[in-house]
């Protein structure tokens, strides 16, 4: 994979990428109704490879339309769940089949390694298949005041959902709203990143083949602050599931308020790892380096800021850097990568500036810039800080890179006052085989999130989501059923009514 005169990675380029990118709106792939575009970068070469459709208000207004059609008359509100069940089983099949392709144009488009944007593939078609199961096995409650009245659940679809999503994991973060929002019967309409529009060109054709009506699913690519906030401000779109930044989901929490709209927030994170004395300190640092420099650190769940009990914190941090520095950083299509390039330039700014940040407010173990060989491209070495203060900017802020700070703690209540201490609740990740305090601190910790023992290993039936500035509300398993859908209650008197009589008074 590189260009022996320099070592440089020479890009791969997949076969048959797209012309332009456009818009999915009641079937049928358009532009933008005023013809704009904008640049879509890979994050190899940084150079302009693709342009794709930069939807407006009047664009959403098409898509937005499509899909209240679809909901008011079509046929997928209506379906048997088993009905909607198979299709969304032949969307998995659909997807697991295209695999290689997804995680080749995924990696190109994101700089995701290649290997780790093919578990994501999968993934994506995992999502599908458990909603599509999930539907079909749903109960609702009926409550029975013996001869008087039952009282039963009538769960109905929402409508149009909104779909808003970011850059990293783009496909299967798209699957992870998609999934339940479709087979609970919604229709949708998704706007996804504007850094990484290529892999969701590919819903389109899945959908189509897999049988999904049209209209069901419609697709409006643009900026967050032109497509994204239109979908916020339609008065037809009564549910947004938002995946992204905290600050922005201040913003779409704002903008939604005049609207009364059912929000979902996945937002931002700082998640912490404890690592106690007594723990296996080869798993922990094993999965310490994966769960921080995995998916090139731009992970929501990345574990960025790993505490460790002051017994074993010299071991552990000359051990961690050493690991770190032998992570292999490189051409995100060489399945031998650990940690591809950043998605966008704008963003490894952002990353490199937190690590000219860090050199002042920790003491740098490892990496620290591009790593070497590397002169071009948005490749950031796996950066670690050690004894990182707790007011640091690195110890407080989500940098969202292949950057972790690392910090001593002497006793149980400071390791909780370190781990509660940033305004992110997302994830945390407990290292210890002392039982009682495994569950004790676990439960203490303010994250929407614990494992113990453990990296960030999903189970799909369990709530997903962050509290404090990490996310408003939960998704996962019969969370998301229940989001996106109405829970109406139908009262049925049985026997003689019963109530006062009023008006008959002498
Ligand atoms: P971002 O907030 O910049 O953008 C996310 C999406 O929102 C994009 O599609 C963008 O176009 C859109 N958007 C931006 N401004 C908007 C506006 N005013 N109105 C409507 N839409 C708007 O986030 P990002 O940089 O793409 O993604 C990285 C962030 O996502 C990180 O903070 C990460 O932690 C978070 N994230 C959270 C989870 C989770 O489940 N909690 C998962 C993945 C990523």
């Amino acid at each position: 994979m590189n260009d022996r005169a320099n070592d440089q990675p020479t890009r791969h380029v997949p076969a048959d990428l797209p012309g332009h990118i456009q818009h999915y709106i009641g079937g049928a792939l358009v532009d933008s109704l005023d013809g704009g575009t904008f640049d879509v970068l890979d994050p190899v070469s940084n150079e302009v490879y693709v342009r794709a459709a930069a939807g407006q208000a009047a664009d959403v207004d098409r898509a937005v339309a499509a899909a209240r059609t679809a909901f008011t008359e079509g046929p997928w509100p209506r379906m048997l769940p088993r009905e909607r069940s198979r299709v969304l089983h032949r969307i998995a099949d659909l997807v697991e089949s295209r695999d290689a392709r997804l995680a080749e144009l995924e990696s190109f488009d994101s700089g995701l390694p290649i290997t780790q944007a093919l578990g994501q593939a999968r993934r994506a078609a995992e999502n599908f298949r458990f909603f599509a199961d999930l539907v079909v096995a749903q109960a609702d409650d009926a409550f029975k005041v013996p001869g008087r009245q039952l009282n039963y659940v009538n769960r109905k679809p929402i409508g149009v959902a909104g779909l808003i999503t970011p850059w990293n994991t783009p496909f299967m973060l798209e699957s992870w709203k998609l999934g339940p929002a479709l087979a609970t019967g919604n229709t949708v309409v998704l706007k996804p990143a504007e850094f990484t529009p290529l892999s969701a060109s590919l819903w389109a054709g899945i959908f189509e083949e897999a049988g999904l009506p049209p209209g069901v699913f419609n697709l409006v690519n643009g900026l967050g602050e032109e497509a994204g906030d239109a979908l916020v401000k339609h008065p037809d779109v009564p549910l947004i599931s938002f995946t992204g930044e905290s600050r922005t989901g201040e913003t779409i929490f704002a903008n939604a308020a005049p609207y009364l709209k059912g929000l979902s927030m996945e937002l931002g994170g700082k998640s912490p790892a404890v690592v106690f004395a007594d723990a296996d300190l080869d798993a922990a640092i094993d999965a310490t380096i994966f769960g921080v420099f995995s998916l090139n650190g731009e992970r929501c769940t990345a574990g960025s800021r790993i505490l460790v009990e002051r017994a074993v914190y010299d071991e552990f941090v000359e051990r961690y850097a050493d690991q770190a520095k032998r992570v292999v950083v490189g051409d995100p299509h060489d399945p031998a990568t650990e940690v591809g390039a950043l998605v966008h330039p704008e963003h490894f700014a952002k990353v490199m500036g937190y690590v000219e940040i860090g050199k002042g407010e920790g003491r740098l173990v490892a990496g620290g810039g591009r790593p070497e060989g590397l002169e071009t491209g948005n490749y950031v070495a796996p950066t670690v800080f050690a004894d990182v203060p707790p007011s640091a900017r690195i110890f407080q802020e989500e940098i969202f890179g292949p950057v972790v700070a690392i910090t001593p703690f002497d006793t149980d209540e400071e390791a909780l006052a370190l781990a509660n201490g940033v305004r992110y609740g997302l994830a945390a990740y407990v290292w210890t085989n002392d039982l009682r305090r495994a569950h004790t601190f676990s439960q203490a910790i303010e994250a929407g999130m614990v494992w113990l023992n453990s990296n960030n290993v999903r189970d799909l039936r369990t709530p997903f989501g962050g509290v404090k500035a990490s996310g408003l509300g939960h998704e996962g398993g019969y969370r998301s059923i229940d989001f996106y859908t109405h829970q109406q209650a139908v009262h049925v008197t049985l026997g003689a009514a019963h109530h006062p009589t009023f008006g008959k008074g002498a």
